[in-house]
């Protein structure tokens, strides 16, 4: 359900499709008094949902799995209409979602239920154990890339692990965030459990300074990562930051280089390049770098941007001038379009461009261009590839493609996941956590430790005997003391 109505009319806004400009929807822009409200009803629905238990909650999420299922074509169009994207992009979208909320659902109480844990030598009288228990209300700020896939990965993951959910959609992609909220609506009986709040950067804020949010969980940039990280430093809310990358290709000498450049132009092309994992930039090893780029090339070049093409629009229509910047430095400093060029730049259409030869130092080769542009720089040997790989403030996911060292290769990478012989995989295993180091955020979404990110631990001791020598007891005796360090002498001191 949407957040029900501030005290005063709230101001709209509207949202557009990008291939047309035209309205697609028209949403409130809910201030700092309709966040907080909707803080407040959720935290009634957390406590609801918690006591469910995890069976009935597995039962409930797996209600909404199906109505999502049933749903897909029409929410697919939403994501369609306020993204630009081709509506099979916005299918696969979907179907990954559907698939980790899936996992989600049947791996919470395995991963999060109290589990006995050894109590040591030292301890032997304590029964000691684990639980992973709701934090209560998880606020989630969403991009508007990967509108459902994305935030999912926060949503799916916090309801699983008992919480509730309040959601700041992108102001760009509104619309899928109140679809969404209102697929889940019937199978909780009209709880409050999972609400959207719409509005700008301004409704976001308020989101991480709404009293009683446990925890934000953001995905974006990460200039607004930061921003979110110090308002939420106020009141000390623990974050999740998911920000962008500068995603690097690797391609060594043994590599099947058909499969590569498939790679390179899938995940540097799909979705107009604005993937946070999508390929940014390729290394490719001298001695296959011609043949590689050949392919590349004939791939690329085949591929069409516009409202029927291969892919969409900028999304964001300040995106086009950023990639426009990116290829003219590019070019000015000596690197060679081998597909399109700066003419590429057609808003809200770019078309695909690949630069060979770009010096490492180009803004396109250091800062997220978040476009279809991809760079290919050869190196003399993997071992370079892997420098320049890792030579940069992101680090989220990679690729490799390589025969025989694939995972050496990948054990170098300074990121948070990388996909040997395929593109982007990692991102559709449910089991594996996704999440980045450095300038790309930190914390998990999927996978086990993207239930417990949702999660507090909460450690129990329960005194099952008295010790006989009893040394946290203001009764305690020297000679007592001496045994106890008598025994750690014996059995660490050796
Ligand atoms: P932002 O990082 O600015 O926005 C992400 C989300 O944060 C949106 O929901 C946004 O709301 C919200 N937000 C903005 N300001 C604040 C604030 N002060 N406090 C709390 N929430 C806030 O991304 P943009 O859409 O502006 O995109 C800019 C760049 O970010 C892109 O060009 C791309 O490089 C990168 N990006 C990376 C993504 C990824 O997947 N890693 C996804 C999206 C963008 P609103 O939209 O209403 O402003």
């Amino acid at each position: 359900m949407t957040a029900a109505e501030a005290p005063t009319e709230p101001a709209t806004f509207e949202s557009l499709d990008p291939r047309t400009g035209d309205v697609v929807g028209t949403h409130p822009v809910h201030d700092a008094a309709a966040v907080e409200a909707a803080v407040a009803r959720a935290a009634q629905a957390a406590q609801w949902w918690a006591d469910l238990g995890f069976a009935e909650r597995r039962r409930r999420l797996g209600e909404w799995r199906k109505v999502l299922v049933r749903k897909l074509d029409d929410l697919a169009h939403v994501v369609a209409d306020e993204t630009g994207k081709p509506l099979d992009d916005a299918r696969l979208e979907l179907v990954l979602a559907v698939d980790h909320l899936d996992w989600a659902a049947k791996h919470a109480e395995k991963v999060l239920r109290r589990r006995k844990v050894s109590s040591g030598l030292l301890m032997g009288n304590q029964a000691a154990s684990l639980a992973y228990v709701p934090i209560g209300v998880v606020g989630v700020i969403g991009p508007w890339n990967y509108p459902v896939f994305t935030p999912m990965g926060s949503i799916a993951y916090a309801l699983a692990a008992g919480n509730a959910v309040v959601f700041k959609p992108s102001e760009l992609t509104p619309g899928v965030g109140v679809a969404l909220a209102d697929s889940l609506a019937e199978i909780v009986d009209g709880r409050p459990l999972f609400q959207v709040v719409t509005g700008f950067g301004e409704t976001g804020a308020a989101l991480c300074r709404a009293p009683g949010v446990g925890k934000i969980a953001f995905t974006g940039s990460t200039v607004t990562g930061k921003r979110v990280m110090a308002t939420c430093a106020e009141s000390l809310t623990p974050v999740l930051i998911e920000c962008g990358g500068k995603d690097p290709l690797i391609v060594d000498a043994d590599a099947d280089l058909e499969a590569a450049a498939d790679a390179a132009v899938w995940g540097g092309m799909s979705n107009a390049g604005q993937t946070c994992v999508g390929v940014e930039r390729v290394y490719v090893v001298d001695t296959v770098a011609d043949e590689f780029v050949a392919r590349v090339t004939a791939k690329a070049s085949r591929l069409r941007a516009g409202s029927t093409g291969d892919f969409g629009p900028m999304t964001m229509p300040a995106q086009a001038d950023v990639v426009r910047r990116h290829v003219e430095d590019a070019l000015a400093r000596g690197g060679r379009a081998v597909v399109g060029g700066a003419e590429s730049v057609r808003p809200p259409f770019v078309e695909p461009v690949v630069i060979v030869d770009v010096p490492e130092d180009s803004a396109a080769v250091t800062e997220e261009t978040f476009g279809p542009l991809l760079v290919v720089n050869r190196v003399p040997d993997v071992d370079e590839a892997v420098r320049r790989a890792n030579a940069t403030g992101y680090g989220l996911g990679a690729t490799v493609f390589a025969k025989a060292r694939g995972e050496e290769i990948a054990a170098r990478l300074r990121c948070g996941m990388v996909a040997i012989n395929g593109i982007i995989s990692f991102a559709g295993i449910p089991a594996l956590p996704f999440g980045g180091v450095g300038d790309s955020g930190f914390g998990r979404i999927h996978g086990e430790d993207g239930l417990r990110e949702f999660t507090r631990p909460q450690a129990v001791a329960r005194q099952r005997f008295a010790l006989p020598i009893p040394v946290t007891s203001f009764a305690r005796t020297a000679g007592g003391m001496r045994a106890l360090v008598g025994i750690i002498r014996f059995r660490h001191g050796r």
